[in-house]
């Protein structure tokens, strides 16, 4: 477009063209042919502005990417040290239980076990303050008198929950 406008214009110059209708007729091209032109620069311009713009976006979420990125690999880095705690803390546990466990009477063990098994992991509670620390419930002074009367080995259970109760200096007896 513009080589047509300086050909136009290089013909308008050289005075080539004489008749008044074509000398009109030539300016009138080359008129519409320079808004043309503008309009054509402010499309280039209006889209090297969006094109700007959609780059500033894509840095911006680029950066964004960058930093979630950077927070997952950093849970993952501090769960992958839990899970590596935790195993090992399993481990210690069940070596400590072994050990517990090979003291036990086989019978009190297997009810340990059973309880454990019905009542969500905890099949032993300490007496505390007169209440069984397995359903938090206090036990009432027929209950109290009984526990006092038993013998130090005998196995106490939980009225309520029917846990076995640990006695120990604190159970307020
Ligand atoms: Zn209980």
């Amino acid at each position: 477009m513009r080589q047509r406008a300086v050909r136009d214009q290089q013909r308008l110059d050289s005075g080539a063209v004489s008749s008044p209708k074509d000398l009109e007729s030539l300016q009138r091209e080359l008129t519409s042919l320079a808004k043309r032109q503008g309009d054509l620069e402010d499309v280039v311009l209006e889209i090297m502005e969006r094109r700007e713009a959609a780059q500033e976006r894509v840095t911006e979420l680029t950066q964004r990417v960058s930093a979630v990125q950077a927070k997952v690999d950093d849970a993952t880095a501090r769960r992958d040290a839990a899970l590596t705690e935790l195993d090992a803390e399993i481990a210690t546990v069940t070596k400590d239980r072994q050990v517990v466990a090979e003291v036990i009477p086989a019978d009190l063990l297997k009810l340990y076990d059973k309880l454990r098994a019905q009542q969500g992991g905890v099949g032993a509670a300490r007496l505390y303050q007169r209440r069984c620390e397995g359903c938090r419930l206090e036990l009432n002074i027929t209950e109290v008198n009984d526990v006092k009367a038993a013998s130090p080995d005998t196995v106490l259970r939980c009225e309520n929950c029917h846990r076995i109760l640990v006695r120990t200096s604190e159970s307020g007896l």
